[in-house]
């Protein structure tokens, strides 16, 4: 979101023009790939419940299509904007390069507050969106996910309007529909378990056990919950995590030193992933100011919520222990902030490799559904382990060959994946 002057596409510019230096990148190829192929920006006029009409304003934005149609989520959210959703369409071309799936970027976005929507009136942006772009998007050119606020139901809704408009069946028009209606088993939970492995893998490196670790979590939403989950399962304590208060408009940070209780958690918090503050505090956590989970004393970071999180400010509030970074979100870390995390020799898993468990699943999504045949939960998750593994290694050996900090080697895989596909097929 763009808050306090911050621009995420500059930022993602930015990254890219580092990265085409040290490629040394032609100027043709740089032109094309350091702004998307194509956008749309569109109204989504909706009857509300009472009675008035409200006008939404809609986007998608395909960054590029060389190595396969457009792939990433639409998210709903009041401080949607398009450079956002320009940024986050870059950042899925890369995400979808480095895992090696056969896909290109795209994303999408309303500007919205589910919160204050009614199910009615959410039905109504999914259809409306996917009408006013029912001509641009589809399983061969450009296939929609779930992002930011926006769930299987959403998908559902889309998916039903755009066989409505063409008429017939087309599962491959979208992913993270619900399991039993062409989705996925494992779909859920991907992206948090895909950077879970990721954080395993690096801990493998640097020769630290899981179970002599601790975490502190940004977010509490569909990521930051199945990253707990895993990493839990692999022995590490998370001590603290953080959630948005929708009534205050702020986000709390809830710790408890001895170990957060997933369970106990989840059942005290509404489905955007916010923590009921009151209950937490009955449950023995102590309810502290948002920003406090970037400075507990902790081996890993896992920043799950939303960009421009890790700044030139917050960045200084990073303890001594800290290891390893962990981008469950997209762009978290701000170019600056990133600066300090490579000087003081952080373990920085970037968001494009960190958080790709969930286009990758959403991949496997659509091979099942071509097949109309499903795989089991089991098969799924031990696919995408082995997807990310082979990502994480193929990173983290071009990282020690050429002394590049992660996300340098992370994006000179993906960009030099990328620039061969546009070369390779005449465009440049
Ligand atoms: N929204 C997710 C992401 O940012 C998933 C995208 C997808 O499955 O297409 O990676």
């Amino acid at each position: 979101m763009n808050t306090s002057g911050f621009n995420p596409f500059e930022m993602a510019q930015a990254q890219f023009d580092s990265v085409a230096d040290q490629l040394g990148l032609d100027q043709s190829v740089r032109d094309l790939l350091r702004n998307p192929l194509r956008e749309y920006q569109f109204s989504i006029p909706i009857h509300m419940d009472d009675g008035t009409t409200k006008v939404f304003r809609g986007f998608r934005v395909q960054h590029n299509d060389a190595r396969g149609p457009s792939k990433g989520g639409i998210r709903f959210h009041p401080a949607e904007t398009i450079d956002t959703v320009r940024a986050l369409s870059m950042w899925m071309t890369w995400k979808c390069a480095v895992v090696d799936i056969p896909l290109g970027g795209g994303k999408g976005g309303v500007i919205c507050d589910p919160h204050n929507l009614s199910a009615k009136e959410q039905e109504q942006v999914c259809r409306t969106w996917v009408r006013q772009l029912a001509k641009n998007v589809g399983p061969l050119s450009d296939v929609p996910a779930p992002d930011v606020m926006t769930n299987a139901q959403h998908m559902l809704w889309m998916l039903d309007e755009y066989e409505h408009i063409h008429g017939g069946h087309f599962p491959g028009f979208i992913t993270g529909k619900p399991v039993g209606m062409g989705g996925s088993l494992g779909r859920t939970e991907a992206t948090g378990y895909g950077t879970v492995f990721t954080i395993r893998e690096a801990l493998k490196e640097l020769g630290i056990r899981p179970s002599d670790t601790t975490a502190s979590v940004q977010g509490f939403g569909n990521v930051a919950q199945y990253a707990i989950e895993l990493y839990e399962q692999l022995g590490g304590k998370v001590i603290c995590v953080s959630s948005w208060d929708q009534s205050d408009q702020k986000a709390y940070s809830f710790v408890k030193k001895e170990g957060v209780s997933l369970k106990d958690l989840q059942g005290i918090t509404d489905r955007f992933g916010g923590i009921d503050k009151a209950k937490a505090a009955e449950l023995g956590y102590d309810v502290l100011d948002g920003d406090i989970w970037i400075e507990q004393e902790v081996d890993i970071l896992i920043p799950c919520a939303l960009e421009n999180q890790i700044t030139g400010d917050t960045v200084k509030k990073i303890s001594k222990k800290v290891k390893i970074v962990a981008e469950g979100a997209n762009g978290p870390t701000t170019p600056a902030a990133d600066k300090i995390l490579a000087e003081r020799n952080i373990f920085t898993i970037p968001d494009f490799l960190a958080n790709a468990g969930g286009v990758t699943c959403s991949y496997f999504e659509q091979v099942q559904s071509n097949m109309n045949y499903f795989w089991e939960k089991d098969d799924v998750l031990s696919r995408l382990d082995l997807k990310m593994t082979s990502a994480f290694i193929a990173v983290s050996e071009l990282a020690r060959k050429r002394k590049l900090y992660m996300r340098d080697a992370a994006y000179v895989i993906a960009i030099d994946r990328v620039a061969q596909a546009c070369r390779d097929r005449g465009w440049v």
